[in-house]
């Protein structure tokens, strides 16, 4: 295991206090102070693996540990991201406010293609996904049954953070299940709810987030105009995948402000819930699956 001497807030060496989550693609690698003092968390959790072993280091000054989101060769498609097995496995590893960044559609010109925003509210159109952990086929909850409360899906104190200048603060982001993009119908459907954004991960994430009583909120580079709009001329993968290579360094750079101007351990709202997870934690190494 190698560790780094990075200070934090005077003596105390981040690698001892609470750590900042990172899910993000494979390019937030990068980020990390000093790659050769990272340390690699192989964790397993109740819910299998996550989709690759943590990786635990500082970036400006903060303890962070990062998960790719669709494994480190990106062989997860957006339906098959082992959602749950991430927010345990970064809970398990002293994360208590995770950063989520992904790539999304735009569903108005207003938001053009290089845009960063920092929603406040999505949408469910997934299908299929387990969205908690505390059921039957995962984990019954000593504390009986969880119906967290929802209605603010992402953390206020990280969306401040997140949000900075030049940066769009606001707009709801309809999560759909993929892996195909949008019709026109579905498109202009979307956008005719006042829904700005689509993207394919953003949901169970936040949910599961609240479930274990972490902070969590999401930053999004737009990566195209999703097909509904008239500007565009329908999505596919390589335009995305080109227009987020194009977008990367801008969104890297801010996404590094937040973490610098993050406190790890920062408490709200977020914390509060009636079931106890530290200890649901704990026990889950020792549930069978
Ligand atoms: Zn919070």
């Amino acid at each position: 295991m190698t560790t780094t001497d990075t200070a934090l807030d005077g003596d105390r060496a981040p690698e001892h206090g609470p750590a900042i989550g990172i899910i993000g693609g494979t390019g937030l690698y990068s980020f990390f102070d000093d790659a050769a003092a990272t340390t690699e968390l192989d964790v397993d959790t109740p819910f299998g693996r996550p989709s690759a072993p943590l990786t635990s280091g500082v970036i400006a000054g903060r303890r962070v540990v990062f998960v790719p989101r669709h494994g480190r060769g990106h062989e997860y498609l957006p339906h098959e991201v082992p959602y749950r097995a991430n927010m345990w496995a970064l809970r398990a590893s002293g994360a208590r406010r995770v950063l989520g960044a992904c790539a999304v559609g735009s569903l108005t010109p207003r938001l053009p293609a290089g845009t960063i925003v920092v929603p406040d509210q999505l949408v469910d159109r997934t299908h299929g996904r387990p969205q908690t952990f505390f059921d039957r086929s995962g984990f019954p909850s000593p504390d009986g049954p969880v119906h967290v409360s929802f209605a603010d899906p992402y953390c206020p104190d990280l969306r401040a953070v997140l949000a900075s200048d030049g940066i769009v603060d606001g707009g709801t982001m309809v999560v759909i299940e993929g892996p195909r993009f949008s019709t026109r119908a579905e498109s202009r459907w979307y956008a005719g709810q006042g829904w700005s954004l689509v993207n394919m991960t953003g949901h169970p994430e936040a949910v599961l987030a609240r479930e274990l009583r972490l902070c969590y909120a999401t930053t999004c580079l737009v990566t195209d105009l999703d097909a509904g709009v008239d500007a565009g001329g329908g999505v596919t993968a390589e335009e995305v995948f080109a227009e987020f290579r194009r977008g990367l360094p801008i969104f890297a750079d801010r996404l590094r402000d937040a973490v610098a101007n993050l406190d790890p351990g920062g408490d709200c709202d977020c914390a509060a819930a009636d079931h106890d997870p530290d200890r649901i934690v704990a026990a889950g190494g020792a549930v069978p699956r």
